[in-house]
Order: C-alpha cells, then structure tokens, then sequence
C-alpha cells in the first residue's frame, strides 16, 4: 500500500520509517527544506536510538522515500497520515494551523478515495473540522477521516512503534478501518490489542492518557515534598506504593517535574477543551499547578544545597528533557538553568545529545566535553536529566575536580548513604 506521511518530525519520521519496516511503500513529507534535503541524503535530523538504522534500511530496500512536494505524496497514497506538529498557543489551546493547512492541500489535490489518518495529538472535534475541509471542494468526494493517535516515548520510539501496548482507530466506516488494519498489519498478527472506536472518543484517549500519566507524576512529586517535611524517602515509598499492581511503579518517580513535547502541552490542551464544553478538569488543573511548583522548587533545593547562588559555579549534567534524546522542549533542565543564570550563578553544562539545541537558547554557557569537565571547579553538581552515563560517575575523581563536595540529585539516581559516606553533602527529591 501507498501511504504519505506528513511531518517528519520526532513521530513522522518514526512513523514513516516503521511503516516502510512492514512493508508498505512511504513517502514522507516536510515543508521544511532543509530537513528533507539532510533525508535525502541520509543524515538524520534527530538523536532517536535506532532511528538511523530503520531509515538506512528502508531507503536501500526503496519503500522510504522524502520530499517536499505535498501534491505528489498526496496523489501517490491510499492512506495520509498527518503528523505535523500541534504546538500550543497562550491560551493552552493547540494551535491547529499545520494541521488545517495539511487538510486544505489535501481537500485541493485528492484525486480518489483517501483515508487521512491525524496521528497529531489534536483535541476532540478535530477529525470533524478536516471533514468539513475535506468535503469544502467537492461535496461528492470518497474518503475518509480516522483518528490514530500516537503515544510513543523518545528516547525509545521504534521500540515503542513496533511493539505498542494497544493500536487506537478511531474511525466511522468499515471501508477506513479495513485499511488500517492492513497498514497495521504485522502488529495485528502478533496480537496487539486494537480498540477501535469512533473519531471523538480516539482524539480523547490521548488527552486522557497524558493527562493521566501527568496527574501521576505530580502526584508522586507532591508525597516527594512530603517526605521532605516528614522526613520520609520518596524512594521507598514510591516502591511501596508501585509493587500495587493496581497502582504500577511506572511513572511514579519523584524528580524536577514533567516537561517535554507532550505533557505540559496536552494537558493545557485538556484543560483548555474541557473549558470550551464548560466543564474545568480540576484534577488536570492541579497536576499542572504541581508541577510548575516542582519546577520553581528546584532552584531553592540548589541554593539550600549550595548557599547563595550569586558568583557560585554550578555543574548541570544533562539538558534534554530525558535522556536518550536530543529534545529540550519544556525540559525542567532547562528551567532549573534559566533559573540559575538569573540567580547570578555561571554554568558548565553537558549533555550527551542535546548540546547543540540548548546552545541556541543558551549561547553563553559553557558546554562541557564530558561529566568530568563539567564538574572542573564547580560548587555544586546537579543532575538535571539521568543519562545511563551519569549513573555510574567516579565520584573520587569528581572530588579531585570540584571545588565542593556538594551535589544535588534531581533524579534520584545515586544513593544518598553511599555519597554521604564519602565525605559528600548529597540533595536528592524527596529523600530524607
Ligand atoms: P515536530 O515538531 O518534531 O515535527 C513536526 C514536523 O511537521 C516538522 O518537521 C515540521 O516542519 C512539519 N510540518 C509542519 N507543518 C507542515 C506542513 N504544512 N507540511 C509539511 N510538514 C509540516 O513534532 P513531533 O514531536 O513529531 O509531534 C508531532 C505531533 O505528534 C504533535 O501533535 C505531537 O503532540 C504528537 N506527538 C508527539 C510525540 C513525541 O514524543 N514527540 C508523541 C506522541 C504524539
């Protein structure tokens, strides 16, 4: 099967590429030039584990191919995905420009029965605005509009697109769900669990989903704070609460709160939708004033760890909002490090992968080569994003290169007693 894919960015380019994998002939589709010109030419504009290889493979084999002509991809295919991205405006709403422009060009060129597929993370309502698009030229034309929504995690995105926990259709005719099981094929086989269901109710699995992962972490941060007034370990509360299987260890780790592409924007988006049918999600509400409370909460962690802050050097270790990325988009290290700088400190900074985006908004820090260089005569060291490499630092050697023995663990990856122990004054979240 043909299918067009537009948007190569952190979810097209995944999805582009694992279609390709299952056989069906992809064309993906970008505005931006550059992008698809690196595509072409085999570079991969992303830091995704995996995702080099995926695309090498598919190229050679010709069933993954790139341009930047939304007409031909348009005409060539029986199914269009969109993935273009859904950033959000001031008011929390997703601004569904890139969206909207993908279903005008498409209302403009379709040339037979389409099934456009949105696997953008769009509110409920958003399939029916596209049909209407759809339907604006020509009232008699054949297609149909399915919601696909995506709920891959980078860092781990072909695992995630190839071996999903469920596949969500949303669609309204049998003709739009026959082809997406096709497209699909391979994990239908394996018996990955399918729910499919009608357009509205698959647009607000996503939100559903994030809003709840979201509600989950701040959760675990606010018991986090407790424990710090009660002089509790969020660690082992957290293990307590998680071996519950009806509760689940995952995402349930205290840390500088949830930033990222998704959440903090998905879940003002809930918020937001919810507001429009006049109704307040106040859970939603509450985890996303948690959360930027978290965030605030991490600089006075740093200068209660440090002393003031003003003309003190501080080591932040990891950039990307988690590791095994290269996006910074809403990364709470990010936060902590504009919160540093306006606090009068300097920074040395290292990440593995996202060196080079945090360098466009924060030209004037220094970028360190590696851990150790980062730590050379600084105050303190945070860790900010826990990188498998800063798991296992020599902690010896860091004392020898830091001016103070003094290190504050946002992500609760070294083990207080060890540090203290070694002469350290250790900070983690939420740990006694
Ligand atoms: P992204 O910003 O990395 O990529 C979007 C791409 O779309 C860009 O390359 C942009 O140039 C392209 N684009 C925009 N308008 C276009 C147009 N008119 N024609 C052709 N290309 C166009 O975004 P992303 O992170 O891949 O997210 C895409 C969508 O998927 C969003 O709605 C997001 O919420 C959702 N989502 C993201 C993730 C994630 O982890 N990143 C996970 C699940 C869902």
């Amino acid at each position: 099967m043909n299918i067009c894919v537009v948007g190569t960015g952190y979810v097209g380019l995944v999805t582009g590429a694992c279609l390709a994998d299952f056989g069906m002939t992809v064309l993906c589709v970008d505005k931006d030039e550059a992008k698809i010109a690196a595509l072409q030419a085999g570079r991969i504009p992303i830091y995704e584990p995996g995702l080099e290889e995926i695309v090498a493979k598919n190229q050679r084999a010709g069933r993954l191919r790139f341009t930047t002509d939304l007409k031909s991809g348009i005409q060539s295919a029986l199914a269009i995905f969109i993935a273009v991205g859904t950033p959000p405006r001031p008011d929390g709403a997703p601004d569904l420009t890139f969206v909207r422009q993908v279903a005008e060009a498409i209302a403009e060129h379709m040339n037979g029965y389409k099934v456009v597929v949105t696997k953008s993370t769009v509110p409920t309502g958003t399939g029916r605005m596209i049909e209407q698009i759809l339907r604006s030229n020509d009232g008699d034309r054949e297609f149909s509009v399915v919601s696909n929504p995506e709920f891959l995690r980078e860092g781990s995105a072909i695992a995630d697109f190839l071996r999903p926990d469920r596949i969500v259709i949303g669609a309204s005719d049998a003709r739009a769900i026959e082809v997406m099981k096709e497209v699909y094929g391979p994990l239908f086989l394996a018996e990955t669990p399918f729910v499919i269901t009608d357009v509205a109710s698959a647009e607000l699995i996503k939100y559903a989903s994030n809003g709840f992962l979201a509600v989950k972490i701040s959760f675990i941060n606010e018991i986090a704070r407790l424990c710090e007034l009660m002089g509790a370990d969020v660690h082992d509360v957290s293990r307590g609460m998680g071996l519950d299987r009806r509760i689940g260890s995952r995402f349930l780790l205290a840390g500088p709160g949830f930033g990222g592409s998704c959440f903090p924007k998905d879940t003002a988006a809930a918020v937001d939708l919810a507001r429009q049918h006049g109704y307040r999600f106040r859970i939603i509400e509450s985890a996303i004033c948690v959360n930027a409370e978290t965030k605030a909460r991490m600089i006075e962690k740093i200068a209660a760890a440090a002393g003031p802050l003003a003309g003190r050097t501080v080591g932040v270790l990891g950039l990307s909002f988690k590791p095994e990325t290269d996006d910074i988009r809403e990364s709470p290290a990010l936060a902590v490090i504009s919160d540093l700088v306006a606090a009068g400190a300097s920074v040395r900074a290292f990440d593995p992968a996202a060196m080079e985006n945090a360098r466009a908004l924060f030209p004037d820090l220094y970028y360190a080569t590696d851990a150790y260089d980062c730590a050379t005569g600084v105050d303190v060291l945070v860790l900010a994003t826990e990188w498998n490499e800063f798991r296992a630092l020599d902690f010896g050697r860091l004392a020898k290169l830091m001016r103070s023995r003094t290190v504050v663990d946002l992500r609760n990856v070294y083990e207080p007693r060890e540090l203290r122990a070694g002469g350290w004054s250790y900070t983690g979240v939420g740990r006694s």
